[in-house]
């Protein structure tokens, strides 16, 4: 009877617990964005997300099983990544990076979920994460994107809406820009088929938030924020 009520407790257990998917974005020989402190001192993007999707990791492992798209410094190609979502059967995939761009002042955190936008500014941020070393001319179909972004839309916008409200509190006390929550078409997320984000965490190109967001109280803040939003989302 003990032995009975055991495996239905496990049972049950491994029944409700939720399988999330971190992909910190780049690594080995893809650098990522490529940011600059003092004018000498490289920062790599591929780092920055890897420090943070470890932190990530240990603010939810308390509510969710959590699996990582590579826990070190290695080449991964987006496809891969994705195969993983469906080897660890995540229920949810999300995808770690920090942003860059020409304008040096531009600044602030930002929350994308998967669908269609024409605007121009994110067209160059699809470009930036659609980019993969070992699958430089990856075309993912569009029937494939269409198809999935029809059966998660839903789910990844409740799921963009917990996370990024969660982060607006969080980050108040740190002073980034609130860029909002927006719709890009990514490929790693269309790949993953399955309800995920895409989160660009602040700005490399611009020193002054480079320098911000490797500090140990932005990254702690930040991953706070992500595993409570991704927490809510679950508990609904
Ligand atoms: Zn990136």
């Amino acid at each position: 009877m003990v032995r009975l009520s055991l495996f239905f407790l496990i049972f049950s257990f491994s029944v409700s617990a939720k399988v999330v998917l971190l992909d910190p974005g780049h690594g080995g020989e893809e650098t990522g964005a490529v940011g600059k402190l003092n004018r000498s001192r490289q920062v790599h993007e591929k780092d920055l997300a890897l420090r943070l999707a470890h932190k990530i990791k240990k603010h939810l492992e308390k509510d969710a099983t959590v699996f990582l798209t590579r826990s070190i410094d290695r080449t991964v190609t987006l496809q891969e990544r994705a195969d993983m979502a469906d080897k660890v059967k995540a229920d949810l995939f999300i995808s770690i990076h920090f942003n860059s761009s020409t304008d040096k002042k531009a600044h602030g955190f930002e929350t994308y979920y998967l669908d269609n936008n024409k605007d121009a500014a994110v067209k160059k941020v699809e470009k930036q994460e659609n980019f993969s070393l070992k699958g430089e001319d990856l075309v993912v179909h569009q029937i494939l994107i269409d198809l999935t972004i029809q059966q998660t839309v839903k789910a990844s916008r409740a799921l963009a809406n917990a996370v990024h409200g969660r982060l607006r509190g969080h980050m108040k006390p740190v002073g980034i820009t609130d860029r909002g929550v927006k719709a890009g078409l990514f490929y790693v997320l269309a790949l993953s088929k399955r309800p995920g984000l895409l989160l660009e965490a602040g700005f490399m190109s611009n020193e002054k938030e480079l320098k911000s967001v490797q500090q140990e109280e932005f990254m702690e803040r930040y991953a706070q924020g992500v595993a409570q939003g991704i927490r809510d989302h679950l508990r609904k």
